[in-house]
């Protein structure tokens, strides 16, 4: 049964009012069909295009992959979809408007179906619709830039900018994995600021804010690596983990990042240690070894940094 009713309008309306390109090409490449559409992109005018040979009329313009699925198509019937991801514009066809400023014009990203279709001769034909894919390979760019986006915020603390404890305990397990296997130290840096409680009392809780971020971003300045991990652990904490420093250049650095939050000079009224802004930092370094290392490490300097507050603050203590 036909799929439409006869004579009630022409076929040459539909194909011409399609939003896409539609060409029929006999066995030999040669146009049977050309639309509207068609004509509108490529430039050639119905004229131009039927009878001619479709591969003669777009010499050298044609993609290869599209020229493998056509023969492919009418050699052997085989249909063939070409996505605008893998073959980006297969055909020279061009956006209706051309840039001003005598830029040269882009090829449109292209979307190819080709499908056999067996003539009444038995020979077999192909037909190609062709559809403009820029629209929906822009939305997956924003799609996916929205997605990193989405990613970096999952593991970044809102209020400071650095990493967040999420992070840290992603990355942590890795860098245990990777220090058991390779057999080298890890040093961990438990790192809180001094009297914090006072500050925000005295100062108001936006002063707060602000201190902790200039503390975040001068620790984070103190990293010689962009790989190395810092996270705000919480409140008015941070931690670090760097690999390969042996016990001593581990308590050097902590007492560079003593040093770094000292000097910002920020003032601290309230501070029982000093007249502006300390932290105080516990740290541990060992070559991890069993399961329960990671546990034992931060636990450990932990325990560490509650003897640098133990100890009156604005100190470091280092362990093993
Ligand atoms: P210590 O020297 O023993 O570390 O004393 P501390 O006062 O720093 O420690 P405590 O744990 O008693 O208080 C931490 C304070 O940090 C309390 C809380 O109000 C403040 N704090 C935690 N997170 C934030 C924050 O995001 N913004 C501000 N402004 N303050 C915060
Ligand atoms: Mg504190
Ligand atoms: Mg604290």
């Amino acid at each position: 049964m036909s799929s439409f009713v006869p004579g009630r309008f022409a076929a040459d309306d539909v194909y011409n009012h399609l939003n896409f390109g539609l060409v029929m090409l006999d066995k030999d490449f040669n146009i049977l069909l050309w639309n509207d559409w068609m004509v509108r992109h490529s430039h050639v005018p119905a004229e131009g295009a039927l009878n001619a040979n479709f591969i003669a009329l777009f010499n050298q313009q044609l993609a290869p992959g599209f020229l493998r699925a056509l023969s492919n198509t009418v050699s052997y019937g085989l249909p063939a979809v070409l996505s605008s991801a893998l073959h980006r514009s297969p055909l020279p066809l061009y956006h209706v408007y051309l840039p001003n400023d005598g830029e040269a014009p882009a090829r449109m990203v292209q979307s190819v179906v080709m499908t056999p279709i067996l003539a009444a001769d038995g020979s077999r034909s192909c037909l190609i619709q062709i559809s403009d894919s820029s629209n929906s390979v822009k939305r997956e760019k924003i799609l996916l830039s929205h997605s990193e986006a989405l990613k970096r915020q999952v593991v970044t603390d809102g209020l400071t900018g650095v990493n967040n404890r999420r992070f840290f305990d992603e990355n942590y397990t890795l860098a245990l994995q990777q220090a058991r296997r390779n057999r080298s130290n890890l040093s961990l840096f438990m790192i809180d600021i001094d009297f914090f409680k006072q500050y925000n009392d005295h100062y108001g809780h936006i002063a707060g804010d602000r201190v902790l971020k200039r503390v975040a971003e001068t620790l984070r300045n103190q990293l010689a690596s962009p790989t190395d991990v810092f996270a705000r652990y919480g409140g008015e904490e941070f931690i670090m983990l760097l690999g390969g420093m042996e016990h001593d250049a581990a308590r050097d650095f902590a007492e560079q990042l003593r040093d770094s939050v000292r000097a910002l000079d920020e003032p601290h009224d309230k501070s029982l240690v000093n007249r502006c802004m300390t932290i105080s930092v516990g740290v541990c370094t060992r070559a991890p070894e069993g399961e329960a290392d990671g546990r034992n490490l931060l636990a450990t300097a932990d325990a560490a940094l509650y003897r640098a507050k133990l100890g009156g603050r604005n100190k470091v203590v280092a362990t093993e």
